[in-house]
């Protein structure tokens, strides 16, 4: 793996020669609760895609820190992009690196908001530009969380600032992790919550959703390789397409 944020340009360019291809980490600045830091996402997407990256001996690049949280902007320290921004930041990014020579990428996604700016990204980037990207969304993740989590979560596939994000945020970077100040809220959702545009203060006290006071690394570490696992799955189904293409 070569990480791009400490790599020289040499460096690069022979990876690039040698047919590697990209891991991008998309993460957000969001509010999590009163015990997690505003980058949680981007530093699990960066700690998830770091080991994809390892794996498959691919080029890690810098994490896009900014996200699609307009849901969340209610609460102090969130800053949001536009959904057309995003896009436009992946868009940008995919034709740098086919420019570059870069066979594909694949992004790491570690918040809800940025999927459907991503997804239409990559599809622009193979029908127009014929560049494939692989966007995985921690694949695995649900049937890992209910095997390993002790808490209920607050909603199907709904994971915020909860005992999945917390135990992760204990593997990962657990000196940002501030377990004294975590809180249980399990906020009841409107009736027209997913129909209508909501914003999460409206129905949301903490910023928590679920229970984070039963996180640990060790389920994290858990959490993090069951991601890991199906992620290099796909990524190998994918190499494989792209490579018989
Ligand atoms: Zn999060």
């Amino acid at each position: 793996m070569l990480d791009l944020h400490a790599t020289t340009s040499p460096q690069a360019k022979s990876a690039i020669e040698a047919g590697a291809v990209a891991v991008l980490p998309i993460g957000a600045l969001e509010q999590h609760g009163p015990h997690l830091p505003l980058a949680t996402d981007t530093i699990l997407a960066e700690g998830v895609a770091r080991r994809i990256a390892a794996s498959l001996g691919a080029l890690l690049l810098p994490p896009v820190a900014y996200g699609e949280t307009w849901t969340s902007e209610g609460f102090a320290g969130t800053l949001s992009l536009t959904p057309d921004t995003l896009r436009a930041v992946i868009l940008d990014l995919g034709r740098g690196l086919k420019r570059a020579g870069v066979r594909a990428l694949v992004t790491v996604n570690g918040h809800f908001g940025n999927r459907e700016p991503i997804a239409l990204a990559a599809r622009t980037l193979l029908e127009a530009d014929g560049f494939p990207v692989l966007h995985l969304d921690y694949p695995g993740l649900e049937p890992a969380a209910a095997a390993i989590c002790t808490s209920k979560p607050a909603a199907p596939s709904f994971y915020h600032a909860d005992e999945v994000e917390t135990s992760m945020m204990l593997a990962l970077a657990p000196e940002l992790v501030r377990m004294d100040r975590a809180v249980a809220e399990y906020p009841e959702f409107p009736p027209l919550f997913g129909s209508v545009p909501l914003r999460l203060d409206s129905f949301n006290h903490t910023g928590v959703f679920g229970d984070p006071r039963q996180a640990s690394a060790e389920k994290g570490e858990a959490l993090i390789a069951a991601i890991v696992a199906e992620s290099l799955l796909l990524a190998r189904l994918f190499l494989a397409r792209i490579s018989a293409a």
